[in-house]
């Protein structure tokens, strides 16, 4: 066995609905702009020639029901709830027509954003990676296997301390299901393990310490999130 520096890091994971088998998450793509609404909230339109991207890394993943600190750095850090699709077989270049097939499962999770970072980064046309990749910014629910979920009009919603601040429908994204998966696929190698956050409804809002968010799918497994005292 190859001697290491220091012990490999364990693969980061998420739970699957019926099963003890976890799934192994590599790596987290995000879409940015996917709804009018919330475009629109943040003074842009959906750009309707093609949707683009911004990464997380996997170790910001996170799972669901923790008490999670309010991280460093920001003083308003906003809750984004969207629906993950979770890839579960390789796709290179594949047609929309295909993509569904590669889909191992979706999820619930939660885009935690420093946004006053990633208002000051689009001011100075620097990417946005202090604003996004953020440690524990990824809050991921269960995986719901694709065979008990179909996106379809589905109702996207999270709430903070029991008040709704987002409240849409899956049906509003511009950029669906297969779209995402196809033009993703043009230009990566997708494999299982791959996320694909596929971008919030309007409504984003800040959170502060002591906070209680609840996201949810129908259909899907809920995500709660608490969150704790500043770093
Ligand atoms: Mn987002």
């Amino acid at each position: 066995m190859t001697d290491r520096v220091f012990p490999a890091l364990q693969t980061p994971d998420l739970p699957v609905l019926g099963q003890t088998a976890v799934f192994p998450v590599r790596r987290i793509f995000c879409v940015g702009r996917n709804y009018v609404d919330h475009a629109r909230e943040m003074g842009s339109e959906v750009d309707r020639e093609a949707p683009f991207y911004f990464t997380k890394s996997a170790f910001a993943l996170a799972r669901s029901g923790q008490v999670l600190p309010y991280p460093p750095g920001t003083e308003n850090y906003h809750h984004e709830v969207e629906l993950v699709i979770a890839i579960g077989a390789p796709a290179f270049r594949i047609a929309a027509a295909q993509a569904m097939s590669v889909i191992h499962g979706y999820a619930v999770g939660l885009d935690m954003t420093r946004r006053d970072l990633q208002s000051a980064l689009k001011d100075q046309q620097r990417p946005w990676d202090l604003a996004k990749d953020v440690e524990n910014s990824a809050v991921i629910g269960t995986i719901t296997p694709a065979a008990g979920f179909t996106p379809a009009g589905q109702a996207i919603r999270l709430g903070v301390n029991g008040v709704i601040r987002q409240d849409g429908q899956v049906s509003d994204m511009v950029w669906r299901t297969a779209d995402l998966i196809c033009h993703l696929s043009g230009y990566y190698h997708l494999q299982p393990g791959d996320l694909i956050m596929t971008g919030t409804p309007a409504g984003v809002g800040p959170v502060s310490p002591g906070d209680d968010i609840l996201a949810e799918i129908d259909g899907l497994e809920p995500v709660t999130l608490s969150i704790g005292a500043a770093e």
